[in-house]
């Protein structure tokens, strides 16, 4: 077992040393002029990447480059919806696998990611919405996922605040329900994947931005920086929002459209919804934070753009969205609204892969919906790159699918943003 420098004794010292020389959570190191690994972005999938390279297949030198700071892109800016009733094998089974690392996630990294399992609810608002609910929570239940049909009486027991008459503009019909889903604390996964894989001696180097991908003979040898060339034979690309970017730095023409995507929340209230509620017909979903706030989120803003910022318009049919679903909600005052740039793929599926250069993988186009993926996809996209083979779980997701037109076609699944 190793030793916890995290004990009570050692907060209640520094409490009373007003935390004088108390031990920052990872590093700060220099770049080293060569790595085993460059996993470039410190979002959460990269840190995840990092830290089961070092855990789980002994990866020695490893660093993490994250041009801001870790968590500063859409890792902390998402909504933490984690779910995995997706509909097709390969994207439940991959979601899945990280759902169940989820429920041993705060265990496993020794720091609390606050993940509750409230359940998720996915309403349906017509006789085709309910067509497809059966389709894919019967098609869940095949992959042994969880997944419960709820009736609008069912939906009103569970959540008092919603209107589920029948002469609103939207009926609700009913929902599909998914018990183990819920959220987790986004900040925290990052951290609690950073402190880990910090102490298995992985560098995490933030305000260090990749403006370059070497190459020479067909591979990869390393990576040109603000703050000097770094080399290594492997380079592990993790940055949602610029995916396209750097695979432009390697020559390769990514299939990835890079949109806005929002989320807002309200001022705290006192708890009124303990599940997390999605629509995609009405294009809204919410859950209340643990400081009571409501966190709402919308869909993707049509244009591509990589302000992370988003119009004016989206959030006015989304809280529309919203009121229209919960009207004692109308009088909530909103406190503050952000965005992120989330990668999209022409089949709402991401792209776990190796590429045409020896190497060079790619781990991105997880669009709205890759909070929930954060361990999972770590998981498999450090098998692929230890291995330089994927893992089963992510064979499906490779590049060439694009080509050979293997698509995965979750849009139902991803409809919303979440
Ligand atoms: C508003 C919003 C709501 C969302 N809601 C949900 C939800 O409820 N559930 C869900 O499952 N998903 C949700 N998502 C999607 C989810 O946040 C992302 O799919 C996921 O966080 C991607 O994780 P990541 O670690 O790959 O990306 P990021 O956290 O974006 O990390 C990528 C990192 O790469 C860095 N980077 C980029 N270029 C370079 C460079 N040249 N050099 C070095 N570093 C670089 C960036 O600075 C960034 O930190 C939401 C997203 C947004 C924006």
């Amino acid at each position: 077992m190793k030793k916890n420098r995290y004990s009570i004794f050692s907060l209640a010292r520094n409490a009373v040393s007003y935390h004088k020389d108390w031990r920052a959570a990872w590093r700060s190191p220099d770049p080293a002029p060569s790595y085993d690994v460059i996993v470039v972005g410190g979002g959460g999938h990269g840190l995840a990447t990092a830290y089961y390279l070092a855990a789980k297949h002994k990866v020695g030198r490893i660093a993490v480059l994250e041009k801001g700071w870790i968590g500063g892109g859409n890792t902390g800016r998402n909504t933490t919806i984690v779910r995995s009733n997706y509909l097709w094998d390969e994207s439940a089974h991959l979601y899945e696998k990280s759902l169940q690392l989820w429920e041993g996630l705060s265990q496993e990294l020794n720091f609390n990611v606050m993940f509750s399992q409230r359940g998720v609810m996915n309403l349906g608002h017509s006789l085709q919405d309910m067509r497809d609910i059966y389709r894919r929570s019967n098609a869940n239940r095949l992959n042994g996922i969880d997944s419960e049909i709820l009736s609008p009486a069912e939906i009103k027991a569970m959540v008092p605040a919603m209107n589920v008459s029948e002469n609103a503009r939207y009926p609700v019909l009913g929902a599909s329900f998914q018990p183990r889903g819920g959220v987790a604390r986004h900040d925290a996964v990052a951290w609690g994947f950073a402190r880990a894989a910090d102490e298995r001696g992985v560098d995490i180097i933030q305000n260090c931005e990749v403006s370059g991908i070497l190459k020479e003979n067909g591979a990869v040898t390393g990576v040109e920086t603000n703050r000097g060339v770094i080399r290594s034979s492997k380079v592990a690309v993790v940055a949602a929002g610029h995916s396209s970017v750097l695979g432009s730095m390697a020559e390769l023409r990514m299939p990835i459209e890079s949109h806005p995507l929002q989320a807002l929340v309200s001022e705290p209230l006192k708890p009124v919804l303990d599940t997390v509620v999605m629509s995609n017909a009405v294009h809204g979903y919410i859950s209340q934070s643990d400081k009571g706030e409501l966190v709402i989120g919308a869909g993707i803003d049509a244009y591509v753009g990589y302000g992370q910022r988003g119009s004016f318009s989206i959030i006015e049919g989304n809280v529309a969205a919203i009121v229209e679903l919960f009207p004692v909600f109308s009088r909530v005052r909103m406190l503050r609204q952000w965005g992120g740039i989330v990668d999209v793929c022409p089949d709402a599926c991401p792209i776990v892969s190796k590429t045409s250069i020896k190497g060079l993988y790619f781990n991105c186009g997880w669009g709205t919906g890759g909070f929930k993926a954060t361990p999972g996809s770590g998981w498999v996209f450090a098998h692929t790159v230890a291995h330089d083979e994927p893992h089963a779980l992510n064979a499906a997701f490779n590049i060439e699918r694009f080509t050979t037109g293997a698509l995965i076609d979750e849009h139902g699944a991803a409809g919303v943003a979440h």
